[in-house]
Formats: structure tokens, C-alpha cells, sequence
């Protein structure tokens, strides 16, 4: 899925845009999802790719929506982000490539992985919309 940054521009919110196309990271304790605990599953705000289940998120302390497993091996892949100093694993959407947030090695079993992810970055649907 190709699109070029001015018809990123014109289909995402500019908090949006900053976050999935610019690799922004929003304020913590600020995003629509950080407390959400509905069923169903959070996808990418740019593509619609199914990225999370509401059955692996937790409640981090971090300030953003966190999770412990991603969906299936189609959700996201990762890099190195040597950014502002610091090395870390960036989360991208494997289907538009947009930047989601990062991975740390400081969650819950079973996976003891922390899925960092900016509520900018995500839609939800339910299970009834899920089909
Ligand atoms: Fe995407």
C-alpha cells in the first residue's frame, strides 16, 4: 500500500499525520486509548491492518495504551530507532509502514514484551464489527 505524503496529509488528523508519518510520540496520559478496555480490536488509524487485541492489553503505568503480544504475524514489524539519543525497538505497521510507537523488553508474561503504542495511531472496532 503506497501513498504519498500529501494524500497522508489529506486522510489523517494532524496528530495523526505527526505520529504515523512524522514518527511523533504523543503527550503520555493524554490518548483517546490509554484507559479504553472494551473487547475488540485496535487497528492501524492509517490502513485499518489489524494490529492488537484488547486481549493482551494491560495497564503499563506508562501513560500509553500498552500491549503484550501483537495480533498475528501480518500486524507490525520492528527496527532499530537510534533517535534522540536513545536505542530502541520502533513498532511499524507491517501494511503501510507507519510509525506506531515502540517495543520494550518490561511486560507481563508470557511474552515479557511492552508494546508502546500511541492511541494517535489506532482506531478500534468492536467484535461485532470485526465480522
Ligand atoms: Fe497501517
Amino acid at each position: 500500500m503506497e501513498k504519498n505524503e500529501e494524500e497522508w496529509k489529506l486522510t489523517l488528523s494532524p496528530e495523526q499525520y505527526r505520529v504515523l508519518r512524522q514518527c511523533g510520540t504523543e503527550a503520555p496520559f493524554t490518548g483517546k486509548f490509554v484507559y479504553h478496555k472494551e473487547k475488540g480490536v485496535y487497528v492501524c488509524a492509517g490502513c485499518g491492518n489489524v494490529l492488537f487485541s484488547s486481549d493482551t492489553k494491560y495497564e503499563s503505568g506508562s501513560g500509553w495504551p500498552s500491549f503484550w503480544e501483537k495480533a498475528d504475524e501480518n500486524s507490525v514489524e520492528t527496527k532499530i530507532d537510534t533517535s534522540h539519543g536513545m536505542r530502541r525497538i520502533e513498532v511499524i505497521c507491517k501494511n503501510c509502514g507507519g510509525h506506531l510507537g515502540h517495543v520494550f523488553d518490561d511486560g507481563p508474561n508470557p511474552t515479557g514484551l511492552r508494546y508502546c503504542i500511541n492511541s494517535a495511531a489506532l482506531d478500534f472496532r468492536t467484535e461485532e464489527e470485526e465480522e
